[in-house]
């Protein structure tokens, strides 16, 4: 199964990586967003971070300008018409992902796959929504897409040892390295992850310490090139929930309980760097602790 045009829905920071990464790679893309402001906030981020990797020689100014130019965006699903693979990555909520698969259906070609890069929901559940389980993959990608190694594989109980050797092939192609996952709430990364970003909120909920020396703590003690609340505020508060959720729901133990402060920032739409505060405030020139 040779896949060469990969759809993506979704825009957000996932999706444009996802797209960033299949276009300089040279695959043709379709990426579809709610509304047409999402999707050239978008296209100008992939052409800003293009243009940050060419200007430090990572690749050449005339792929920059190929790549841009293989990439087409709509709000219509009828553009996923000639796609081998469409790829999901919208908002972490089973409810939207499930309209979404719904409405995607009717427009792919029979032999089309699906992915989803969803952190957390059970793909197997996700497959069976569609009219296509066996074609059906958790492609989990991470965050910034370009810049980091890992693609997490997830087969569901249904999905074809086809459709996990073209996508595995498609992964090595964007130049990752591939590790494979059960269908279990949160596969590997983020089980082991969430509950340690959690925790580390529980740490400052409770006063134990103040949101820069959480993160200088881990940062120097631990080795982690990032504290844990500036990585939750970069993979967005509104996913570290939701994936606590799932984890918690799924896996029957009270030890996921979302910490009371996570769910408080993101009533309060505080969700991190993309909406400009979260643990930290982004509005000035440096990220500044909130508390
Ligand atoms: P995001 O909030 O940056 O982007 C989500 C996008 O989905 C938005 O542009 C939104 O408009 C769009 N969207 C919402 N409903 C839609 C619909 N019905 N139709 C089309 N588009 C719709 O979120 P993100 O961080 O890009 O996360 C997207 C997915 O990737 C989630 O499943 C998340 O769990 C997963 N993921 C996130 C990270 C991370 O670090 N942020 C890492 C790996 C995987």
């Amino acid at each position: 199964m040779d896949l060469r045009t990969i759809g993506v829905i979704g825009a957000g920071q996932m999706g444009g990586g996802i797209a960033h990464v299949c276009a300089l790679s040279g695959f043709d893309v379709r990426l579809l967003d709610l509304d047409d402001s999402r999707l050239a906030e978008a296209k100008e981020k992939i052409e800003r971070d293009m243009h940050r990797q060419a200007s430090r020689g990572k690749v050449g100014d005339s792929d920059v300008s190929a790549a841009l130019a293989r990439i087409s965006t709509s709000t219509d699903y009828s553009i996923f018409g000639d796609c081998d693979l469409v790829v999901e990555a919208a908002t972490e909520d089973e409810s939207i992902k499930r309209e979404i698969l719904k409405a995607l259906v009717p427009h792919l070609s029979a032999d089309a796959l699906i992915a989803t890069n969803t952190s957390s929901i059970s793909i197997t559940r996700l497959a069976a929504v569609t009219d296509r389980p066996g074609r059906f993959i958790g492609m989990h990608f991470m965050n910034p897409v370009p810049a980091m190694q890992l693609v997490e594989l997830i087969r569901g109980i249904a999905t074809e040892q086809d459709t996990f050797e073209a996508v595995e092939a498609l992964a090595l192609a964007l130049g990752k390295t591939v590790s494979v996952a059960e269908d279990f709430p949160a596969f590997i990364v983020n089980r082991i992850l969430m509950p340690m970003i959690n925790e580390a909120i529980y740490t400052l909920y409770e006063g134990v310490g103040s949101v820069r020396s959480i993160d200088t703590a881990l940062k120097l003690g631990a080795n982690h090139p990032m504290g844990p609340l500036q990585l939750a505020d970069f993979i967005g508060l509104d996913t570290c929930l939701a994936v606590m959720h799932v984890l918690y729901d799924g896996l029957a133990d009270s030890k996921y309980r979302p910490c009371p402060l996570l769910v408080k920032y993101v009533e309060a739409g505080w969700l991190g760097r993309k909406t400009g505060r979260g643990f930290y405030d982004y509005s000035g020139d440096e990220p500044v602790p909130t508390r």
